[in-house]
């Protein structure tokens, strides 16, 4: 039998790292598949399930092969329709199954409008309803959205989605990244203009780095992009003097452990546990995320939960990681009263407000 938990106790919990693409429940996925009329692989319902998910751990084996996944979750997802509905659903979902009421969701607008045949505003939009209508059915939720360039994309497409970042920011986009397939000749410090741009608009910058492949990568973020916080970076973990700037910098990892091990990033439970170990030994401040809960099976308890049981992480840790994530949050610490990142007027936490009241 288990010990008793503070997760037993259904706290509340913070999601900092969740893409839209391997967030949508695949029965929904499939749902709007049909909706849309996509052309699919297969007509059958499981074949799909395991299409789009990575259940076991033979499926991939690199972080490469884990995108090719992405390429069905963002076909099906590249429509106004599509993307709100999608966005819609992760955020209740993320609720009413893990009590998650701090939810930062990631996407790139441009892997979702089908090689520009779509209106980019019309998708970041429709995105932006679908989290509106999430938050007046759950008001004690609190969700922001993360708008993704690309690694794969030339530095003028990345600029227009940070241009997109910024002309949505008051309206539910609370942050930048860079994250997709690696790339041998992306170069992170090309990007910092653009960063510095999103940081002075306030913007928060997080950056997918050190998941896998050269550390020499995730030096070149923290160094030139100054990210308040950085998607994995758990390779810092085996290099003490990046592990020192990132702790005095106080970058916050996103740390995802059942991706780390469904991608083999991680080798097992064992390095795992040294990493998770190491990092917080020399004062990086760690969070746990998913990284997309349908796609990997999993869900921010899931992933706390494998943590204690592999003596991973203990009761504290656990208390502690939840704070962490938190206080790290891009989204304002003061917005509670009406849940919803930006100015909203007449919505409020429960009761009758004027305007409906006339
Ligand atoms: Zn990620």
């Amino acid at each position: 039998m288990t010990k008793a938990s503070i997760l037993d106790e259904r706290p509340e919990l913070t999601e900092l790292h969740s893409h839209v693409g391997g967030a949508v429940d695949a029965a929904i996925m499939w749902s709007i598949a049909h909706q849309q009329g996509i052309r699919l692989p297969t007509k059958d319902y499981w074949e799909f399930v395991e299409l789009i998910s990575v259940s076991h751990p033979d499926k991939v084996n690199n972080l490469a092969e884990y995108d090719l996944i992405f390429r069905w979750t963002e076909l099906i997802q590249s429509s106004p329709l599509a993307i709100e509905r999608s966005v819609y659903e992760i955020i209740g979902g993320a609720y009413r199954k893990s009590n998650v009421t701090t939810l930062e969701l990631r996407f790139n607008p441009m892997k979702r409008n089908r090689e520009g045949e779509q209106d980019l505003d019309h998708i970041i939009a429709a995105a932006l309803r679908g989290q509106d209508r999430a938050l007046l059915e759950y008001p004690q939720v609190r969700s922001g959205l993360i708008l993704m360039m690309d690694r794969t994309f030339p530095l003028e497409l990345n600029a227009i989605i940070v241009e997109k970042a910024l002309r949505f920011r008051n309206r539910g986009v609370i942050g930048i990244d860079i994250a997709g397939p690696p790339n041998p000749v992306f170069s992170y410090r090309e990007h910092q203009g653009l960063v510095e741009r999103a940081r002075e608009a306030g913007l928060g910058v997080t950056i997918h780095t050190g998941e896998e492949g050269r550390i020499e990568d995730m030096w070149e973020v923290v160094e030139h992009l100054r990210p308040d916080r950085v998607g994995h970076g758990i390779l810092s973990a085996y290099d003490e003097r990046l592990m020192a700037v990132v702790a005095e910098r106080g970058i916050v990892l996103e740390v995802c452990p059942t991706s780390n091990l469904r991608t083999h990033a991680v080798r097992d439970l064992e390095e795992l546990r040294h990493i998770l170990t190491t990092l917080r030994s020399h004062g990086v401040a760690v969070t746990i995320n998913t990284d997309g809960p349908q796609m990997l099976g999993t869900n921010v308890v899931k992933e706390y939960r494998l943590l204690l049981e592999h003596g991973i992480f203990g009761e504290q840790d656990v208390r502690e990681s939840i704070a962490t994530a938190q206080r790290a949050s891009f989204l304002p610490q003061t917005m509670s009263e009406n849940g919803f990142p930006y100015a909203l007027a007449g919505v409020s936490r429960g009761g009758v407000d004027a305007d409906n009241a006339l």
